[in-house]
């Protein structure tokens, strides 16, 4: 018979278990013996030995000893019971603010008691709240730990108690039956050394350390056998991503040779050439989408690298072999923005250009929708409004997603999904090709676990007669002389931005300091024209407004980040940004991004308004230095972690338990390798190993 193993077996079978409890372990995702092996200590204290109290220090974990000398129930902002707890060398309070009757009869004074708890600093001096406690009489000793203990993720109703008595149940078993180990020694010899600790071993040591144990090394995550969980953890995510991919790829997407009359024809009508590095990516994408596989090719490329013309060099090749190529961007300004672009770019070529945002409504909605059905529209533009169920393809063969930062996985799935069902390949015909630009550079190492069903192209090069934009930071009390520089500027024929922020996530607000912001600029700069934009504007007006700052009628564009992403106006050569210490890296990156597109020199001044926090005037100090995209994803990288950098949407999609994408980086490209060797050799293995790390929900490769 085979030997059984710890994920069939329920947690019902341990001792305890009703399912009133069971039902709570639910909701911590723990269903099997095997789960709760998983379920991994967030931290671990040291009970070994007793405190005197005299000697115990505020921020610690501590085990005392001592008599009970006073017990009241305290009415304050919160009643709570309050016991005075004595030793030889000194006296401590222990706080209750959940208690019931009982216990408030048992600790009364005289009783003796071991406590262990977090010291902190209370209302009377250092103080334990709500402390593990039991009672010492001198008939029952108690025992000192032997090891250390672990503290568990733990939710409502479950003490730590009773989940330390259920891995302690569970770890028993493992001694009995078997835990699968998932990692042939083919993908351990690719990860090295991190991984010579078995699966057992590293349970049983994370659930129970040894005396001896580096504390430091297991609160860091650096422990061996950490490393060695997290690097199957990282692995398991990875597979889910390839799994996708796989999924997808063995799906029949349309074969779009490449025509080379249309190709030519398209370039010779843009006002420039290309660059070697748009050529490359461009051939890259050619190959891709000459094929039956559908592509999956993200493109990655710092502002202004031009990534745009090189998605319509892919759309142009859909749509000269008879198919459709839809194009989406995150906001309505920048999508209007495309739908100028391609209007101009692929009208010569007898290209009909559709349009659809949220704010497309009523009658011209339904031509575009019809449109979009029966063909006529060969090129589709638009925003998020394109997931939604009435929008259907005639043949879509492409679907391109700009700026996929601002997207989260599933709704990039989700587009992707337009074309056909993952599921039901045959429903509905076949998968369109899909290109994804991104212009916030992804530090490689992070690109590679979080965009591992992606093919990656890099436009690393701008165009030619840029100058790199000159930033300065200085603090809002020289404002003036900064609406100086704007009047100089702009009476010299050039154009500015001056954007306003706020931190609060409100349009309104953000509108408001917009406007108050504009009319005292213009009371201070009579002689020029200014405009105004926010997100609380029409998306007629907003395009009024931006058209007339793209034909120079307006001098200086007062606005809010909506302008962030995408906005192109070359002669715009001055950025002034406010309170520019609360914003981050990446945005501040893209904002500055809309300057420095002409030939002329450009200016950023980044105004600040002290105090300044440390990270605030580390983001300053970097966006002085530097204008590489690159340079400032790594740093960005540094100062803010990558689930922030990701974006939460992103990470949600993650939700790592043990390993940490910035510490374990450093193996991220040996778990790549042992990833595509799983999937390459040891197909058996692959669903086990997403089914134990990213859980029952098999959300992982839902859209
Ligand atoms: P991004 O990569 O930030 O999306 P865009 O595609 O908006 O950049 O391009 C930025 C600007 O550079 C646009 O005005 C575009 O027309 C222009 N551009 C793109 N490629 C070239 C090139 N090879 N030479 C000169 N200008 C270019
Ligand atoms: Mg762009």
């Amino acid at each position: 018979m085979a030997p059984q193993t710890l994920d069939k077996i329920s947690v019902t079978s341990l001792h305890g278990v009703g399912p009133q409890l069971a039902s709570k372990l639910k909701k911590l995702g723990l269903y099997s013996v095997q789960d709760l092996l998983f379920h991994l200590p967030l931290r671990y204290i040291d009970r070994t030995q007793v405190t005197p109290i005299g000697g115990i220090q505020p921020m610690s974990d501590v085990v005392i000893e001592g008599e009970i000398r006073a017990s009241d129930v305290v009415f304050g902002r919160r009643r709570s019971l309050v016991c005075r707890i004595q030793d030889s060398t000194g006296v401590v309070t222990l706080r209750f603010f959940h208690f019931n009757r009982a216990q408030q009869e048992r600790l009364k004074p005289g009783t003796r008691l071991r406590c262990f708890g977090e010291v902190r600093r209370g209302k009377s001096g250092v103080e334990l709240y709500h402390p593990e406690y039991q009672y010492l009489d001198s008939a029952n000793p108690a025992q000192l730990e032997e090891t250390l203990t672990p503290i568990y993720p733990a939710t409502e109703g479950i003490t730590q108690t009773r989940i330390r008595d259920l891995c302690a149940q569970a770890l028993k078993q493992l001694q009995e039956y078997q835990i699968a180990e998932l990692l042939p020694n083919e993908v351990k010899t690719e990860l090295g050394h991190e991984l010579s600790y078995s699966l057992d071993n590293a349970l049983r040591l994370l659930h129970n350390p040894p005396p001896g144990t580096a504390l430091h090394l297991l609160s860091e995550g650096e422990h061996p056998a950490q490393q060695r969980l997290a690097a199957e953890e990282l692995i398991a995510h990875n597979l889910s991503l390839l799994r996708l991919r796989q999924k997808v790829q063995q799906q029949q997407a349309p074969v779009l040779m490449r025509d080379k009359t249309a190709q030519d024809k398209f370039l010779q009508q843009l006002p420039f050439t290309l660059t070697a590095a748009q050529l490359r990516v461009v051939d890259e994408i050619n190959q891709d989408i000459s094929t039956a596989i559908p592509m999956l090719r993200l493109v990655q490329g710092d502002v202004g690298s031009g990534k745009t013309v090189v998605a319509a060099m892919a759309a142009v090749q859909a749509i000269a072999n008879g198919k459709q190529a839809v194009l989406m961007a995150p906001t309505e300004i920048l999508a209007e923005q495309h739908r100028i672009n391609f209007d101009q770019w692929l009208r010569p070529l007898g290209i009909r250009v559709a349009f659809l945002t949220g704010k497309v409504k009523g009658k011209a909605r339904e031509m575009q929708l019809e449109a979009m059905v029966d063909g006529s529209a060969q090129m589709v533009i638009g925003t998020h409004a394109l997931f939604q169920e009435a929008v259907s393809f005639h043949d879509l063969g492409l679907s391109i997603i700009d700026e996929q930062h601002r997207f989260g996985v599933h709704q990039r799935l989700a587009l992707r999904n337009k074309g056909f069902n993952p599921d039901n390949p045959v429903a509905m015909g076949p998968a369109p090709h899909q290109l994804i630009m991104t212009a916030t550079p992804i530090p490689r190492t992070l690109a590679m676990s979080a965009y591992a069903d992606l093919d990656c192209s890099v436009i690393d090069e701008l165009p030619p007669g840029r100058t790199p934009v000159e930033t300065v930071v200085l603090n809002n009390l020289r404002r003036n002389d900064v609406i100086d520089r704007v009047r100089a500027s702009c009476t010299v024929g050039r154009q500015a931005y001056w954007v306003c922020t706020l931190i609060e996530e409100s349009d309104v607000l953000e509108a408001q300091a917009a406007e108050v912001t504009a009319s005292e600029l213009q009371l201070m700069l009579p002689e020029l024209s200014i405009g105004l934009v926010h997100g609380r504007l029409k998306p007629r007006e907003k395009l009024e407004v931006m058209n007339a700052f793209k034909s120079g009628d307006i001098n200086l564009l007062v606005a809010t980040t909506v302008i962030e992403v995408g906005v192109d106006v070359p002669n715009a050569s001055l950025m002034i940004i406010e309170n520019a210490e609360r914003l981050g890296l990446s945005q501040l990156h893209q904002l500055r991004g809309r300057v420095g597109r002409g030939s002329q020199s450009s200016h950023c001044v980044l105004l600040y308004s002290a105090p300044i926090s440390n990270n605030g005037s580390a983001r300053l100090k970097i966006m002085r230095e530097t204008t590489d995209g690159f340079k400032i994803a790594e740093k960005d990288l540094e100062i803010r972690g990558p689930g922030e950098v990701l974006g939460t949407r992103q990470t949600g999609d993650m939700q790592l338990h043990i390993a940490d994408l910035q510490r374990d980086a450093h193996m991220l490209p040996q778990v790549k390798r042992a990833a595509e060797k799983l999937l390459l050799n040891h197909q058996q293995k692959v669903d086990p190993l997403i089914a134990r790390w990213l859980g029952h929900a098999e959300q992982y490769a839902q859209a």
